[in-house]
C-alpha cells in the first residue's frame, strides 16, 4: 500500500498526471481481503482501477485506488465443444484473447486488441465488431467489499446491456471482480458480419488468427495506440433518439449516420455528428480531437484532465446547438 501522493500517470491510458492519496495493488486475493479487513479507510472515496483505459482523472484522487494485478488463465471444465476458462481480474484482456486463439477456442476473437483488464470486461460489457463480452461470459466471481464474502454472478444476474451491467448500477462500488469464467467453443462459425470484415476475410478460409490479425490491423489504422497517444478510446456514447426526431434530422441533414436501436428508437453515430462540425484536429489546451476518428479525444501533450473536460463540453455544446442532441461521455470522470 502506498500513502501520500502516488502518481497515476502510468495507470491511465490518457496519461493524465494525477495523484492518488492511497494506492493499493495486489497479486493475490488473500492480500486484498487482509487490506479490506485491516487497512481500508471506509470513510474515504475509493475506485477499482484496472488498466485505466476508460477513465479520465480531472484532478488528484482524494481517496483509495484499488488495483488488481492477479494473474492466471485456467481451463476448469470441458466437453465435446464447450470449454470453461477462469481468468483472473488482473490479466490483460488482449493477452486472454491471444491465449484463446492460440488454444483454438472461439468466442472472443472479435474483441481483439481492446485495451484494459479482465476485471473490467463484465463491468463494461466491452464490445466490438458485432460481438460483446456477454456472449462469452459464463459467470463472474466477486469479493464483497463490505464483508469480504465471495459471490458468484451468473450471466443472467449480470443484467448485461449495451456497455452496461449490474456492476454499474445496484452493485456499483459493492464488489471487486476476482475471476471471470468464460464459455468458449472448440468449433463455432465466425462472425464476419460487421463493417469491412466480410470483404477482408472469406468465411471458408478464415482462421481464428486471421480474424484476430485483421481486426488488429483495422483497429490500428483507426484508433490511436495509447502507448503513443493518450486517449480512452471512444469518448462519447452514440446517442439514442426517438424515430420522429431522427426523421426530422434526416430531412435536414441527409448524410447523418444512423442505426436501428431497441424499442423502435434510432442510434446516431456520435463520431459523424462531431466530424460534420469540422472538429477533427480541434484543440483546447493539451487536449485534441483525433485527426482520424472524431469520437476519440486525445492527450496531444501534457493535457490536464480539465483540458479534456473543457474540450468535451465544447463538443457537447456544438452538437446540441446544431442537432439538438445531448451527447454523453462513455468515459468515467474521476
Ligand atoms: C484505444 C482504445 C480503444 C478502445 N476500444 C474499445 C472497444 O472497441 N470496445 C469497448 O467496449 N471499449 C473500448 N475501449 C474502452 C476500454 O478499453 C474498456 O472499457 C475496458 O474494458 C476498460 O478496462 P480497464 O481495465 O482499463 O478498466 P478501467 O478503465 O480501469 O475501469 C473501467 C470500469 O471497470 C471497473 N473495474 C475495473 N476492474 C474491476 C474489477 N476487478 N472489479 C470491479 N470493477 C472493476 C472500474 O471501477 C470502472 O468502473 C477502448 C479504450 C481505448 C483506450
Amino acid at each position: 500500500m502506498r500513502n501520500g501522493k502516488f502518481s497515476l500517470q502510468k495507470y491511465n491510458t490518457f496519461g493524465i498526471d494525477a495523484c492518488a492519496d492511497t494506492f493499493f495493488s495486489y497479486n493475490n486475493i488473500d492480500d486484498l481481503i487482509l487490506f479490506l479487513q485491516n487497512d481500508f479507510d471506509k470513510e474515504k472515496p475509493f475506485f477499482i482501477l484496472g488498466g485505466g483505459s476508460n477513465v479520465l482523472f480531472t484532478s488528484d484522487y482524494q481517496g483509495t485506488i484499488i488495483h488488481p494485478e492477479t494473474k492466471g488463465i485456467t481451463i476448469t471444465q470441458e466437453d465435446d465443444n464447450d470449454v470453461f476458462v477462469a481468468v483472473a481480474a488482473g490479466e490483460i484482456w488482449d493477452d486472454f484473447v491471444q491465449w484463446a486463439v492460440d488454444n483454438n477456442l472461439h468466442g472472443v476473437e472479435n474483441l481483439s486488441y481492446i485495451p484494459g483488464c479482465i476485471g473490467a470486461s463484465p463491468v463494461q460489457n466491452i464490445g466490438a465488431y458485432g460481438s460483446e463480452a456477454k456472449d462469452a461470459i459464463h459467470e463472474v466471481h466477486c469479493i464483497s467489499i463490505a464483508d469480504q464474502t465471495r459471490k458468484i454472478f451468473s450471466k443472467e444476474d449480470c443484467k448485461f446491456g449495451y456497455r452496461d451491467s449490474i456492476f454499474k448500477h445496484e452493485c456499483a462500488n459493492k464488489y471487486i471482480v476476482e475471476t471471470v469464467v468464460f464459455k468458449l467453443q472448440k468449433n463455432a462459425p465466425f462472425n464476419l458480419s460487421y463493417g469491412s470484415l466480410n470483404t477482408l476475410l472469406d468465411e471458408k478460409t478464415a482462421t481464428l488468427q486471421t480474424v484476430r490479425n485483421t481486426i488488429i490491423q483495422i483497429r490500428k489504422e483507426k484508433l490511436p495506440d495509447p502507448k503513443e497517444i493518450g486517449s480512452a478510446g471512444s469518448f462519447f456514447k452514440n446517442p439514442i433518439i426517438p424515430e420522429n426526431q431522427a426523421n426530422t434530422l434526416r430531412n435536414k441533414f441527409p448524410k447523418i449516420v444512423t442505426y436501428p436501436a431497441p424499442n423502435g428508437n434510432i442510434k446516431v453515430a456520435a463520431g459523424w455528428l462531431i466530424d460534420s462540425l469540422g472538429l477533427k484536429g480541434f484543440c483546447m489546451g493539451g487536449a485534441k480531437v483525433h485527426e482520424k476518428q472524431a469520437l476519440v479525444l486525445t492527450n496531444a501533450g501534457n493535457a490536464t484532465g480539465n483540458d479534456v473536460v473543457a474540450l468535451s463540453h465544447h463538443i457537447q455544446d456544438k452538437v446540441k446547438e446544431t442537432y439538438g442532441i445531448q451527447i454523453e461521455p462513455e468515459v468515467i470522470f474521476l
